[in-house]
């Protein structure tokens, strides 16, 4: 029998609606049972049953005097509850036109009554029915308690289905809900509409992870209870806003909102937390803003922009940052490299790694002669080719893989020292570490047990650390770099000049030689303003007793000025780029004079 399409249509949303609460052919639970039994005690009856109604059977939920788990739907009374909604009674199957015949008569039933099981929004699920073997009637009383069994059966499902949808701490509709009422838009809105959503992060990972080790996990609740009472009083009750991971709230903008009215939203909800957040609460909350149309974009890409957004806010320090596909690239990129480094750090010592180290002579100015180098580290990716330090440096740096790294690095470096002294090439060997490594408690132990395994006396060690990484924990890194050098080996600040150091820092800190950034160093010979800058920091650090290195060092003209200016060593293209370690010893050898020397020694 086809339906009318307007019933059909109607059939279909309830069908979809009874599919959602993700009850059918669930196993049977206490809570349900509890009522059935119930039902049957009370109307002295030896059936009851919570049965729904799905598209071509009556699956029961709970059933008290039933054997089956399901009948047909077709001449099932429960079915014509679940089209009509209201209360069914049947005194007498066997009297009635419509169920003489029914499967339900032939079995010996006599009596059936079933109350409506209706959601909220109106759909019909089934019936909470007694039945029984003779003909019965039932009072107005006993109808009123059919109908409570059946409200208290729909309570217990719509309790079910919340607890999978609503984030139990901040009670607001989980990431399931946000995907679900996500594809209903396709439903409900314009193919194509232009919408934009946003995604609210509470705090940075490491904020987290501090604050939870020093407040403990009531933090978050308080953190996130907060925030979420901001939010109502900013975007308003009737906007949802959607729990979808523990510190992070999507919602989605009214139609034909102004992307520009919708920043400034958001932006005014940043600025009560800031001014309601008591200094407790000293996290930064990041806001991703990403575009997509309805029916289009599918909710794994507007999360995935949404959290692109967030990443790019936290990276820039910024407050609200919107998705932009440029930026997703280099996220993509970036979240590739992460997961390559790791297997180029695995490569056995002897087989063929992706690593390897490349050595920058650094010069005395005064005499031209090669005093030490500078480590630098290069990958080669066998997809992406040469990879830059200076891009995969500082994404390694977030991660645990910097101790793997670090290590690599000063083990290769000691390796080549080691074999360099052997062949008469005596320099000092200069490499990168950054600040987060000073912050390993066993950090010095390693580098000094490095140098014993190797046989190098720890003053052909220098250790680099960029300047605006050192400063931002300064007091943390100075027990590692006390042991440092009272182990004797050098310390350097690299990058001098770039980052905002305090004066009082450099002259506290137990380090022997400033480099200056390139940045101050390029374009020297012209620029009268940066002459200056670079007299005074090399006076100020040797009046703090520090040796000065410039780096970047291009041309002879560049070279004389920092000569005038007393300038101790000098690393540049002008010299030398960063050389294999062969090419490097070849290159020692002619500039220090090493290789006449020894050939001074052959017999004529
Ligand atoms: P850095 O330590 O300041 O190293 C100097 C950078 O300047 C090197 O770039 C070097 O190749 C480049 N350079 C040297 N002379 C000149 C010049 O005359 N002109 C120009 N334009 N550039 C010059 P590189 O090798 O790409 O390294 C970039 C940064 O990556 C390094 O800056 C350092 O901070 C980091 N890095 C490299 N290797 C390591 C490592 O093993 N560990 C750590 N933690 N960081 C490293
Ligand atoms: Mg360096
Ligand atoms: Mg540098």
């Amino acid at each position: 029998m086809s339906l009318p399409l307007s019933l059909a249509h109607k059939e279909a949303n309830r069908l979809d609606t009874l599919r959602r609460l993700n009850i059918l052919d669930t196993p049977p639970t206490e809570a349900f049972d509890r009522i059935t039994r119930m039902a049957a005690q009370m109307f002295n009856l030896p059936i009851a049953a919570v049965s729904l109604t799905d598209s071509n059977r009556q699956w029961f939920k709970s059933r008290v005097g039933v054997e089956h788990d399901s009948i047909p739907r077709m001449k099932a009374p429960c079915g014509q509850v679940a089209d009509d909604g209201m209360l069914l009674v049947i005194n007498d199957l066997q009297q009635d036109d419509c169920y003489r015949d029914s499967l339900l008569a032939e079995s010996g039933i006599r009596f059936y009554a079933g109350a409506p099981l209706v959601t909220h929004d109106g759909y019909c699920l089934g019936a909470m029915c007694v039945l029984g073997t003779f003909p019965r009637e039932i009072s107005p009383a006993e109808g009123a308690v059919l109908r409570d069994l059946a409200a208290m059966v729909m309570a217990q499902i719509e309790l079910q289905h919340a607890l999978g949808r609503v984030d139990p701490l901040s009670g607001l509709p989980n990431r399931n809900q946000f995907i679900d009422d996500f594809k209903d838009m396709s439903a409900d809105c314009v193919h194509g509409e232009a919408r934009l959503a946003a995604l609210i992060n509470l705090a940075s990972p490491e904020q987290l992870s501090n604050a939870l080790r020093a407040m403990g996990p009531a933090y978050l609740d308080e953190i996130v209870g907060e925030a979420v009472r901001l939010m109502a009083q900013t975007f308003g009750v009737h906007s949802i806003v959607y729990h979808v991971t523990p510190t992070e709230f999507a919602f989605i903008a009214p139609q034909g909102t102004d992307p520009a009215a919708f920043r400034a939203t958001l932006e005014s909800w940043l600025q009560r937390r800031a001014a309601s957040t008591t200094s407790r609460f000293v996290t930064t909350a990041r806001i991703g803003v990403a575009p997509f149309e309805v029916g289009v974009t599918t909710h794994t890409d507007l999360l995935r922009n949404l959290h692109s957004a967030v990443q790019h806010s936290l990276d820039q320090d910024c407050e609200v940052s919107t998705f932009s596909q440029e930026q997703d690239v280099l996220y993509r990129r970036r979240f590739l490299l992460i997961n390559e480094f790791g297997a180029a750090l695995d490569v056995p010592e002897d087989g063929a790694s992706q690593l390897r180290l490349v050595f920058q002579p650094k010069v005395d100015l005064a005499s031209g002669a090669c005093i030490g180098a500078e480590a630098l580290l290069r990958w080669t990716h066998p997809g992406f080719g040469e990879v830059s330090p200076g891009e995969f440096i500082p994404i390694v740096e977030r991660t645990s893989m910097l101790r793997a790294t670090t290590s690599w690095v000063l083990e290769a470096a000691m390796r080549q020292l080691a074999q360099w002294r052997l062949e008469g090439v005596e320099l000092e060997l200069a490499v990168n570490v950054s600040a987060v490594n000073l912050m390993e408690p066993d950090f010095c132990e390693r580098v000094v047990d490095g140098l014993r395994r190797h046989a190098l006396p720890p003053s052909c060690l220098e250790l680099e650390i960029t300047e605006s990484t050192l400063m931002q924990n300064p007091k943390l890194a100075e027990a590692t770099l006390a042991s440092l050098n009272a182990a004797g080996i050098r310390l350097a600040i690299d990058d001098f000049g770039t980052g905002y150091s305090s004066l009082a820092y450099l002259q506290s800190l137990p380090v022997q030689v400033v480099k200056i950034d390139q940045s101050f160093v390029r374009g020297i010979e012209q620029d009268e303003r940066k002459r200056s800058l670079v007299s005074a920091m090399i006076k100020l650090s040797h009046d703090l007793g520090h040796r000065v290195v410039a780096e970047g060092v291009e041309t002879e003209g560049v070279a004389q000025v920092l000569r005038q200016a007393d300038c101790d060593e000098a690393q540049g293209y002008l010299f030398a780029r960063p050389l294999a370690p062969e090419a490097f010893a070849q290159w020692f050898k002619v500039q220090n004079g090493v290789e006449e020397q020894q050939d001074s020694l052959q017999p004529a």
